[in-house]
């Protein structure tokens, strides 16, 4: 745990955490970087909307409340939220807020971490066609909480920031310069802030200054990250979260010849073949379910199309590890796992950790069934390959990171 200056005694960070219809909120204090709120907003634009407050989250004196409501924008449910905030008492004003952190989806190749002013927001709004869902939710949070807050400084944390260390051999497609340049078209990787912070705390975990490895983010959305002394050099995501591994409802590598065949075939939009690649493929194209504890189930009932997505899902997490294995030299701190599944589901780091029994990683079976929210090695003592479980906190990463780009 960080220690503050007296300046930020009793001093708290706002972390909000947009997606495309919903938003996660943090308030952290500064002494001891925990929440004293959590704030789930889901279904935005929708009649049926929820907001969901945890106050002391995970811990013995934790509150929840949940409330219906009905957003139209994410300013609207961020408006909202503040004023719940004090309402209800959680903080008596926001004189005690020093800053306000958001993550953001895609800041591009050169910006990772920085104080939000003109310059910042016109990239947020430059990425737009990129991004199109995120980036416009991530710059509308950033202006209702600067009207909220003025005079508070704001600090952007990109999602794509810590893959801006990517060769350009490992970022560049091949097609035309002309294409690439004119659309701004390369791969750009995204978890990048979870990959960070994972990373960032297995170096300090095994007594190392960085990390050298492979970190595997597997959750609803799934990647897997080259690092070579704490930094990205390369990663499965590409221009849009799209690319890579088999995800809940992403279909991952693909030809690309694939999508234009169906194009014609089903006279399918640009938008409805996004839309069939990004939220009805994957786990739920296979399995009818998204959710891994699904298809879990499904496999203990001995159902064939689980066991086959479960097969498809397994072998690509193995695929790129064996190939991050040779982009690194074999010469690694670790295999990191993160995310929901990554973090939770044993039954799924087992095979992967046995396909590379024959280099030298000896699970341990018992270690792997450690349910525990602190960082754990899960292979045997003298394993010549580690393999750790380190859950993932994105907002205390980009809390300590708002902090940090502050001079704090
Ligand atoms: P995330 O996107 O990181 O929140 O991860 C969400 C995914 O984690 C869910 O869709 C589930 O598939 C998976 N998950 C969460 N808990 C478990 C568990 N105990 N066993 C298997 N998968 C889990």
């Amino acid at each position: 745990m960080a220690s503050v200056s007296a300046e930020l005694k009793g001093k708290y960070v706002l972390v909000i955490n947009a997606g495309s219809s919903s938003f996660k909120t943090q308030i952290l204090a500064c002494e001891n970087e925990k929440p004293i709120l959590a704030v789930l907003a889901e279904r935005i634009g929708s009649d049926n909307g929820k907001l969901i407050f945890k106050i002391n989250p995970d811990t013995d004196k934790e509150e929840k409340h949940a409330f219906d409501v009905h957003y139209p924008t994410h300013g609207d449910g961020i408006r909202d939220m503040m004023k719940r905030i004090v309402d209800m008492g959680i903080l008596p004003n926001f004189d005690s807020i020093v800053a306000s952190g958001h993550r953001v989806l895609l800041g591009g190749p050169y910006y990772a971490e920085c104080k939000v002013d003109a310059t910042v927001k016109q990239v947020i709004r430059d990425y737009i066609p990129l991004g199109p869902l995120h980036n416009p939710a991530n710059l509308a949070c950033i202006e209702v909480i600067e009207e909220i807050l003025p005079g508070v400084p704001a600090v952007a944390v990109f999602d794509t920031g810590f893959h801006t260390t990517m060769p350009a051999y490992a970022y560049t497609y091949g097609i035309s310069k002309e294409f690439s340049e004119k659309y701004h078209l390369r791969r750009y990787g995204f978890h990048g802030i979870s990959h960070k912070y994972v990373s960032k705390t297995a170096a300090k975990y095994l007594g190392k200054e960085t990390f050298t490895g492979i970190c595997c983010h597997l959750g609803n959305g799934c990647s897997i990250t080259a690092i070579k002394d704490g930094k990205c050099v390369d990663t499965t995501m590409g221009l849009t979260p799209l690319e890579g591994l088999l995800m809940g409802t992403r279909c991952g590598d693909i030809d690309a010849s694939l999508p234009l065949f169906l194009m014609e075939q089903e006279g399918l939009t640009p938008t409805q073949m996004s839309d069939v690649l990004n939220k009805q493929s994957g786990l739920k194209a296979l399995t009818g379910s998204n959710d891994m504890r699904d298809v879990e189930a499904m496999i203990a009932k001995g159902d064939e199309n689980a066991i086959l997505a479960n097969n498809i899902f397994n072998y690509r997490v193995i695929k790129y590890i064996g190939a991050y294995l040779s982009v690194l030299g074999y010469d690694i701190d670790g295999i990191l796992f993160t995310g929901g599944i990554g973090e939770n589901a044993p039954v799924t780091r087992a095979p992967i950790c046995q396909a590379f029994a024959n280099l030298g990683l000896e699970i341990d079976d018992e270690l792997n069934k450690v349910r525990s929210g602190e960082p754990r090695e899960i292979t045997k003592k003298g394993s010549k390959i580690k393999a750790l479980v380190v859950p993932t906190n994105e907002e205390l990463e980009i809390m300590q990171t708002t902090l940090k780009i502050l001079g704090y």
